[in-house]
């Protein structure tokens, strides 16, 4: 308790307790709302994360060195307990240094194309003839086998375009940047989150029999261009407008892949073009290199301490690691900035909450939401087999959808604890935010809230405004500061500042499901 004078006290004591609950809730909402939107350092955050620190891929000296910055800003801000915890990757960091492309012959230009991650450097700069093979979808082993057996010669010190030239359609109806309220109500009524906005890929079709799955093909094709010689492999965008989405080589090992890049469209397209009427020449230069000290990965953690309820917690966050084709600002960056200035505006503000409030900003969710599961793992376990900590838990908050503002929110639990959220989040739906549904899953992926809806434990994910994030910026090159909305950063903020701050001050823990009505884990 801070000192004051004895008469101030007293006066604050009687204007305490003559106003009535809902005006003091009022009075704090008003407070957090000023700090937010007059005193922001969310851009200042957001420049951090992705000008000085991005890309940020797991296992990276970069994700280490934005993870220790986020703790000592928010050891600045006043939180405490400011510490990493690591979690096993299991590979071997890596980032891209240089890389630079062109087409020398017929005619000279510069390539437009992000390396493909945990691939290995060339070897200086390879010139070297383009040879195009088409690749079949889905086939067995022996398919595959049969099909590239005919080019086994043909790739021999080439650069190799694996796969046709992609046709992107043109984009009559594109997707709405913003949900009106009206839209968000009424998925609230549903009971159900829309999806990001934009298009994701769609759930995959059933494979027929023997088929390999698109990763065991990409090893095998890597396998087979490796022990043919072959210099350099070229995998099309497949994408309008010069969007780039490159991820990794799944074995995560740079020694059973070769140089590998994803060139945009356009590029690839004007190459096969070019190859259908004569030799084409192309040049590479890919410096990459590998962080053994990388298979310890990290996830960030600072604590507002609580008061009487000082062991139960309410955790926000979101996933620090990005992918490496561009700064990852709406993936996720901006998660991580509005979650971190949320749990800002408490502490400048200047409230002493009564349970502990701990931000954790997640390394490894794009491969596979590492960092969460290890965390709830250590210090949760499961509703099945639970450690101390589970008892005390009180909601995990979590943005991971991009740049727009909050506009619902999903909870694990029973009906009473989505109720408790959407009155938290009342005085707030003039920003947009206009409710919260239950969800019973305890399937795991997306994203970090469902590790601990997995658990069995309480995870909160919100619905935003798609914005550009499904149509441009998701796993893009295009993400970048640039397409961050700094207004609707503002507002996730601020009202996500007064939830957490609402679900640290109940007399009652936020409901959770009983053992007896328990969903079973998704894995049985
Ligand atoms: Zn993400």
């Amino acid at each position: 308790m801070q000192k004051r004078p004895l008469a101030l006290a007293l006066s604050l004591l009687v204007v305490l307790a003559a106003a009535p609950l809902a005006q003091q809730g009022d009075d704090i909402n008003a407070r957090i709302r000023k700090e937010g939107m007059d005193n922001s350092q969310i851009m200042q955050t957001m420049h951090q994360l992705t000008d000085v620190y991005g890309p940020r891929l797991t296992g990276s000296p970069n994700f280490k060195a934005a993870a220790e910055w986020a703790i000592a800003e928010m050891e600045r801000w006043g939180m405490t307990n400011g510490h990493l915890e690591p979690f096993d990757f299991g590979h071997p960091g890596w980032l891209n240094e240089k890389a630079s492309g062109h087409i020398v012959s017929p005619v000279k230009d510069n390539l437009v194309f992000e390396v493909l991650a945990w691939t290995p450097s060339t070897r200086g700069t390879v010139t070297a003839k383009a040879v195009q093979i088409d690749l079949p979808t889905r086939p067995t082993r022996d398919e595959l086998t049969a099909h590239l057996a005919p080019f086994a010669s043909k790739v021999k010190g080439a650069i190799v375009l694996a796969g046709a030239h992609v046709k992107v359609p043109f984009d009559e109806t594109p997707a709405a940047k913003r949900r009106t309220d009206e839209e968000v109500l009424a998925s609230i009524a549903r009971g159900y989150l829309p999806g990001r906005g934009g298009r994701f890929g769609g759930p995959a079709p059933t494979p027929r029999e023997g088929a390999l799955s698109n990763d065991d093909v990409t090893i095998a094709v890597d396998a087979f261009l490796r022990e043919n010689g072959a210099l350099v492999r070229v995998n099309d965008a497949g994408r309008a407008h010069g969007q780039i989405r490159a991820f990794d080589n799944p074995t995560y090992d740079p020694a059973t892949a070769l140089p590998t890049v994803v060139l945009r469209n356009e590029d690839y397209g004007r190459i096969s073009r070019l190859l259908a009427q004569g030799p084409v020449e192309l040049e590479f230069t890919i410096v990459n290199r590998d962080y053994p000290e990388g298979r310890t990965s990290y996830n960030a953690i600072a604590e507002i301490p609580g008061s009487d309820k000082a062991n139960e917690v309410v955790m926000l966050g979101g996933h620090l690691d990005s992918w490496h084709a561009a700064t990852g600002a709406t993936d996720n960056a901006a998660g991580v900035a509005v979650m971190m200035e949320a749990a800002r505006i408490l502490k400048a503000i200047g409230v002493t909450p009564r349970r502990t409030i701990r931000v954790a900003l997640w390394g490894g969710e794009e491969q596979g939401l590492l960092g969460s599961k290890a965390y709830v793992a250590e210090h949760f376990g499961t509703a099945e087999n639970p450690k101390p900590e589970f008892a005390g838990f009180n909601g995990y908050f979590n943005v991971d959808t991009g740049t727009g503002r909050v506009r619902m929110a999903t909870v694990f639990g029973p009906k009473e604890a989505a109720d408790v959220l959407s009155t938290a989040f009342r005085p707030f739906e003039d920003i947009g935010l206009m409710g919260a549904i239950p969800t019973n899953s305890r399937r795991s992926g997306g994203t970090d809230s469902t590790s601990f809806n997995a658990a069995g434990l309480p995870g909160i994910g919100f619905g935003l405004d798609p914005m550009e994030y499904g149509t441009h910026t998701w796993h893009t090159n295009l993400d970048t500061y640039e397409r961050i909305v700094e207004g609707d950063m503002k507002k996730s903020a601020v009202a996500i500042a007064a939830a957490v701050y609402a679900l640290a001050m109940r007399d009652e823990m936020l409901p959770r499901f009983p053992q007896e009505t328990m969903p079973k884990p998704a894995d049985q």
